[in-house]
């Protein structure tokens, strides 16, 4: 089943003024529910642009997405995704726990409710023993564990993803690569991942979208067999 169809898309920022720049060029993409598809180019291909679109964080120029067969903005506003950034993003203010909830209190769930599915979301990322933690007290790899929970919270159909272990440094990239890699299989969310690293996106992918480092086109898709299941 198709989850995500970008059709034809283009994206101009600037149209008008002499910087105008063409970060995506007619781009076609489907993705399948349960993919686990990498953006793959470097830096200014227009990957985290792709991503961005489909998240309807930014309006497209032209063409048409699709997203579980309605419009990008309506499936935002039905909470179809779940984003993680290379920043972290927690509000320092609220303890880990009350972070990872933060989700289900915004969609109003009743609070021993959005407890209960935050402290699983936590011991899926093995932090439960931190969970009244406060975010400047977790290394950077905890915190981007503690989005990803966060980004799980309400059981989103699609997760988003944009360098999200651009930040860390080698041994807790690797870790959480695996981590990854274990929540994709148990949670079957299909799963869009920006990222500049080859090694990162065929470790993980279960497709691999190579851009153009002239921004904005698609070089070539590649099917991964996944060496590690
Ligand atoms: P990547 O994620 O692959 O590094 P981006 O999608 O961020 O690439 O950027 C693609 C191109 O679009 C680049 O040339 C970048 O400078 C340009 N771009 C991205 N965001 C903006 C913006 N808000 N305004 C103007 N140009 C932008
Ligand atoms: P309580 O748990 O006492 O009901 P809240 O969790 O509603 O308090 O809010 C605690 C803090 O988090 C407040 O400063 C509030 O402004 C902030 N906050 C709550 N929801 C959001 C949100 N969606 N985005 C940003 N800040 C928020």
């Amino acid at each position: 089943r198709v989850v995500i169809d970008v059709d034809n898309v283009d994206k101009v920022f600037d149209a008008s003024g002499k910087n105008s720049v063409a970060a995506l060029q007619g781009i076609d993409l489907t993705i399948d529910e349960g993919e686990f598809v990498s953006l793959l180019g470097p830096s200014g291909c227009g990957k985290s642009t792709l991503l961005r679109v489909m998240a309807d964080l930014t309006a497209s120029t032209s063409g048409r997405i699709e997203v579980n067969e309605k419009s990008a903005t309506q499936a935002r506003q039905d909470r179809d995704y779940g984003m993680v950034f290379q920043q972290p993003g927690l509000f320092e203010w609220r303890s880990v726990l009350r972070n990872v909830e933060l989700p289900l209190q915004v969609a109003g769930v009743a609070k021993e409710q959005r407890r209960q599915r935050a402290q699983k979301m936590l011991e899926l990322v093995h932090l439960s023993d931190f969970e009244r933690h406060f975010p400047w007290q977790l290394s950077g790899g905890m915190q981007q564990r503690v989005s990803i929970a966060r980004a799980l919270t309400s059981a989103p159909k699609i997760l988003l993803m944009d360098e999200p272990l651009g930040a860390l440094d080698e041994m807790n990239r690797e870790y959480l690569q695996s981590e990854l890699l274990r929540i994709w299989d148990s949670t079957k969310t299909t799963v869009v991942f920006v990222t500049h690293s080859i090694s990162e996106a065929v470790f993980l992918s279960s497709r691999v979208v190579i851009m153009s480092p002239r921004p904005g086109r698609v070089a070539g898709v590649v099917e991964v067999d996944l060496p590690y299941p």
